[in-house]
């Protein structure tokens, strides 16, 4: 199939991007990594009078990891934000969630800022950025807004980002000391998007309990589906808790659908599966271990 006809723009600045947009009003779509916009046009499915293409807008593919966390630029690819050394050492979790986003060609070429307005309730990075209450910076002609996770993925596909408005960054909190991290899925192939996933948190305490425990569910609702399970947890050491028992919380919580890839019941099961390892997992590496 071929794509339905556009007007191509291709801005060299971030201010010509942000007029382009504008001018464009609802009928403008941004490419970044074009890993899921051109199969969407190609398969007809979307036919947006221009496409802003912002490759080649300077500034944008920034990785800065800090103290406080990381902040990816809207160009930074799936595959740059894995191999950086300094993003893995503030935050594990976008390293071992980006591992299981697609196939390498694909992660080459993907951002990760694409991937969380394109909003598909079975991709990672969402349920990382919600799993960590991160946030999306969004441009506009008339300024910048900072929106937080739990405002930003408004629907199945669906974000908040408005017409004339191109994310350019997002921010992914680093967890306090004595935190480790997990992300377990299950995928019919290798690379595909998961049948479901859990991606989990666990801080312990000064003295080995479990501090704040949670998880952000894949592909069980039309967006990431975060549950705290700290009150689950007990006030026992972590190296002792119960993470089946735990996991059953997440399991009571989620309200998947069913398709032609998996049951709703099945979904349901798997999640509560994948909730205990990835605690567990999450709870060794809190405490320095390798599971
Ligand atoms: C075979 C295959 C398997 C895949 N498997 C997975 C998987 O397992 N897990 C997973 O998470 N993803 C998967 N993907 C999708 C991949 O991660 C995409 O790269 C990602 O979803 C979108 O990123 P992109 O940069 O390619 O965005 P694009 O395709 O360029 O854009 C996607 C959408 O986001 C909008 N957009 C992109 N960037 C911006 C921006 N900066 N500001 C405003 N709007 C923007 C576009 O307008 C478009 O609507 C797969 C893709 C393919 C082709």
């Amino acid at each position: 199939m071929k794509p339905p006809p556009f007007d191509y723009h291709g801005p060299v600045t971030l201010g010509e991007a942000l007029d382009v947009l504008a001018e464009a009003g609802p009928g403008g779509k941004v490419l970044a990594g074009g890993q899921s916009l051109i199969p969407l046009l190609n398969m007809r499915l979307a036919a947006p009078a221009h496409i802003v293409d912002v490759n080649r807008v300077p500034g944008l593919d920034g990785i800065e990891a800090g103290p406080a966390g990381v902040r990816v630029g809207a160009l930074a690819r799936h595959a740059a934000v894995e191999r950086s050394p300094q993003a893995a050492a503030v935050l594990p979790l976008l390293r071992q969630a980006l591992r299981l986003v697609a196939h390498p060609v694909i992660r080459n070429r993907g951002t990760v800022v694409g991937s969380l307005v394109h909003a598909d309730p079975a991709a990672e990075m969402p349920a990382v950025l919600a799993l960590l209450g991160g946030s999306v910076r969004l441009a506009s002609r008339d300024g910048e807004r900072e929106v937080p996770a739990a405002e930003f993925f408004t629907g199945l596909m669906e974000s908040a980002v408005r017409p004339g408005e191109l994310a350019v960054s997002a921010f992914f909190p680093a967890l306090p000391p004595r935190s480790g991290t997990a992300f377990h899925e299950v995928a019919r192939r290798h690379g595909d998007y998961a049948v479901a996933g859990v991606a989990a948190a666990v801080t312990l305490g000064e003295d080995l309990r479990v501090a704040a425990a949670r998880v952000a569910c894949v592909s069980v609702g039309p967006v990431p589906v975060v549950v705290d399970v700290t009150p689950a947890c007990g006030p026992g050491p972590a190296a002792e808790a119960d993470w089946e028992a735990v996991a059953g919380a997440v399991r009571d919580r989620v309200d998947p659908e069913g398709d032609i890839h998996a049951t709703a019941d099945y979904r349901r099961h798997l999640t509560g599966v994948l909730a205990a390892r990835a605690l567990r997992d999450a709870a060794f590496a809190a405490r320095g271990e390798e599971s």
